[in-house]
């Protein structure tokens, strides 16, 4: 028996769509409309949508932060899990992405559980901070620019309570990270994050091979 994860091909890869993933109709006609729109790879899978979603309810999350939103999927997941008092903090810079995620909200039924901030991210979380809303949040998913991964980090440890967990998107970044030969500045950046991830004793660790890898870690 393999003791290592084993590379997915199509068709084991459609045998876990088949017996997994239970997308809500809102999710699927949010993917479909993100189709059409450029950069739709930024769209997270339906499978780690999901697994977002069992996290914060294992977590019983009520507070969570998103930090790059795009065109809503990992919000929308987030909060169609939350209770109905729960909260997201939602950050992006893009206001035509975001458009079509607060549509969605809307339709989902939703809305009232997102604060959308049209800002840098690192500027909304720093005003966190100063609020003094450090050590409160649940939960947060890391998916935006990353040359500031570190940073959207460093904060997010600060704003989430003990016993939180932040999940970080891409950390696999299409197996480029392990290329000796790619010297592409978001490379090294998220190489070097995740190094840093490995020796952080403030965290407990794990790295998910899901979709373009997910790592997991828990504030202590
Ligand atoms: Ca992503």
């Amino acid at each position: 028996m393999a003791n290592k994860t084993f590379g997915l091909n199509d068709s084991l890869s459609s045998y876990i769509q088949s017996v997994s993933v239970r997308e809500p109709e809102i999710l699927a006609k949010l993917r479909e409309e993100t189709a059409t729109f450029p950069m739709s790879r930024m769209q997270i899978a339906p499978e780690q949508g999901q697994f977002m979603s069992l996290l914060v309810q294992l977590l019983g999350a009520k507070k969570t932060l998103d930090i790059g939103v795009f065109t809503g999927y990992s919000s929308l997941a987030v909060a169609l899990a939350l209770p109905e008092d729960g909260k997201i903090v939602a950050c992006d810079i893009d206001k035509k992405s975001t458009a079509i995620a607060s549509r969605y909200w809307q339709e989902a039924g939703v809305s009232h559980k997102v604060d959308l901030h049209l800002a840098p991210a690192l500027e909304t979380l720093d005003k966190l901070i100063a609020t003094e809303q450090t050590n409160s949040f649940d939960f947060a998913f890391i998916d935006a620019d990353k040359r500031n991964y570190d940073n959207y980090y460093e904060k997010c440890l600060e704003l989430l309570r003990p016993g939180g967990l932040i999940a970080i998107d891409n950390v696999l970044w299409s197996g480029r990270v392990a290329d000796p030969n790619d010297s592409d500045k978001r490379t090294i950046a998220i190489r070097e994050f995740n190094h840093k991830l490995h020796q952080d004793s403030r965290v407990n660790l794990s790295l998910i091979p899901i979709a373009d890898g997910l790592t997991l870690a828990l504030k202590l």
